[in-house]
């Protein structure tokens, strides 16, 4: 069964084999470490993840990098506003980062890059740009030449001029080309800064992940992934400078975007800003239907994102553990993947139609009442969902809704809100959480220090 992906470089499905099946090279571009990180950003990691696993069962070796961004304005500025050291902010968040990405059931990567931490690669690599003609230095910046580099625009299929119009480039009095984007740039006293042939400065964005990429993978990489938003400036500036630094060696062979969520709905559109940030949607929601949800359209389509997909994927969640809690007597047969998932994940990772099978593959399962056949469903089902990293809790655990404390901290919050909906005079939304709590099976109690709850 061949694997194919469409590869957004050249607008087409294509057959998947690696430069070097003895190493299969995958980039995804990681987080800026300043703030929480939107739900929208964690549907690349968690559809990676299921190519990730895919990939591995197909060759025998992987290396997969996911960096972390911690050089940006965006981080100064914070940094600035609390009046704390960089790493005060990018460590804090560069944890809650990897805390919410295991939360998802998302495989760490084998390699996650600081950007700091590639200073001298990142210097390097600028100055073999100069060097080739393909960048030059004005005012203490490092500006890449976008007129020297005659591909420029491969990705994003758009004339230099469309590109710069669509993204509002700055003009500034010592670029040679509107286009030209920075490689480098001078830092203040106030701002981090390292010493360079050019100065003081700090690097852009684009090419830390060049830089990145190039020392741990290699100058050729089988797979560079990312949100389909970055697909211009940040990609189409990466095949710039890496292509140029490597004298016109491809860069990545395969471009996988994913498609960014929609937040339609009439009620989240109003408060988008906060329900929509993944830390919180984590405390409020099991983990695994987050992940369903991301996983429940396919990657390069637009997601519609709501409550109601949410609460969706917790309906289709409980029917399937509770298809497995019926089997619970039944020992499984050996767990493999059925061929009906690999082949929908090999159509470039279709989830929709994966998803479909387990759900085809529970039925069957429930319907089922032979002894063995039963217990090769329960496999096959259980196969199939670790494919896309869901069901690997037992149905206990998920029925416990988070009963070791990870689902507290919600149910309190519900508990709070009761109580001042009720000092507020709000009875019906104090009923309504009532019903809630009472039909997760959550019992209230009025003690003489306040409210107490308890699972039933
Ligand atoms: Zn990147």
């Amino acid at each position: 069964m061949s694997l194919h992906l469409y590869n957004n470089l050249h607008r087409r499905l294509e057959a998947f084999s690696p430069a070097d099946a003895a190493n299969v090279t995958v980039y995804l571009c990681g987080p800026t470490v300043y703030n929480y990180v939107h739900i929208g950003n964690a549907r690349g990691p968690v559809v990676f993840d299921v190519l990730i696993k895919l990939l591995r069962r197909r060759y025998a070796k992987v290396t997969y990098a996911r960096n972390i961004t911690d050089v940006d304005d965006k981080i100064n500025a914070a940094a600035k506003a609390l009046d704390v050291p960089i790493s005060t902010i990018t460590d804090k968040y560069t944890a809650i980062y990897r805390a919410d990405m295991a939360a998802l059931g998302i495989q760490p990567p084998d390699i996650e890059p600081h950007a700091t931490d590639h200073i001298p690669h990142i210097i390097a690599m600028i100055e073999r740009l100069i060097a080739a003609g393909h960048a030059y230095a004005a005012e203490g910046h490092v500006l890449f030449a976008v007129d020297s580099y005659a591909e420029y625009g491969q990705l994003s299929r758009r004339s230099l001029d469309e590109m710069i119009a669509g993204a509002r480039v700055e003009v500034a009095p010592y670029k040679r080309h509107p286009g030209d984007f920075v490689l480098w740039k001078p830092s203040t006293p106030d701002l981090p800064g390292w010493d360079s042939p050019w100065g003081i400065g700090r690097p852009g964005w684009h090419i830390e992940c060049s830089a990145m990429s190039e020392a741990h993978l290699g100058e050729t990489i089988d797979i560079h992934a990312g949100g389909v938003d970055l697909q211009f400036p940040h990609h189409e500036n990466e095949i710039a400078q890496s292509t140029c630094a490597h004298g016109g060696k491809v860069f990545a062979r395969f471009w996988l975007h994913n498609g960014m969520l929609n937040f339609g709905g009439s009620k989240m559109s109003k408060s988008v800003g906060n329900v929509s940030i993944l830390h919180e949607l984590l405390e409020r929601h099991p983990p695994e239907a987050l992940r369903y949800a991301l996983l429940s359209a396919h990657y390069r389509q637009p997601l519609d994102w709501s409550d109601a997909l949410i609460e969706q994927s917790v309906k289709t969640l409980d029917r399937l553990y509770g298809t497995l809690r019926d089997l619970g007597d039944v020992e499984a047969g050996t767990m493999a993947i059925p061929e009906s998932i690999e082949m929908a994940l090999c159509d470039d990772l279709n989830t929709p139609q994966a998803l479909a099978e387990i759900a085809n593959l529970a039925g069957q399962a429930r319907r089922s009442e032979h002894a063995a056949e039963r217990a090769h469903l329960k496999a096959q089902l259980l196969g199939a969902a670790s494919a896309l990293g869901l069901l690997q809790q037992t149905p206990e655990a998920w029925f416990a809704k988070g009963a070791d404390g990870s689902d507290d901290a919600r149910i309190q919050g519900l508990v709070d809100e009761r109580v001042a909906a009720k000092s507020n005079r709000d009875f019906a939304r104090a009923d309504a959480i009532r019903k809630q709590l009472a039909d997760e099976g959550i019992l209230l109690e009025d003690t003489p220090q306040g409210v107490r709850w308890k699972r039933a």
